[in-house]
């Protein structure tokens, strides 16, 4: 395997843009081992698309796929993303 992995900070920036709140802090479940994760705590494999996969069992957690008109995101490995309430939000 020679992607070039880098952690979930990497793709937080992006993800943020989607969903409008911290990424790096947010949890999410790995849906194989059950472990909870911060996403920054993930690895990230860039090759075609982002993969980041669970820092434990190496599960596929979510899917980026992006060009210039559209953002697709897949989250077939996670089975729970937990992030902060609009009341706690700075
Ligand atoms: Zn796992």
């Amino acid at each position: 395997m020679d992607e070039l992995m880098l952690d979930g900070n990497a793709v937080a920036g992006m993800l943020q843009e989607v969903f409008a709140v911290e990424m790096t802090t947010a949890m999410g479940t790995c849906g194989g081992c059950g472990a909870a994760d911060p996403v920054g705590a993930m690895h990230v494999y860039r090759g075609a698309g982002v993969v980041m996969r669970c820092p434990h069992c190496d599960n596929a957690l979510v899917t980026i796929v992006k060009d210039e008109a559209r953002m697709v995101i897949g989250f077939q490995g996670v089975r729970t993303l937990q992030v902060a309430a609009p009341e706690t939000r700075g």
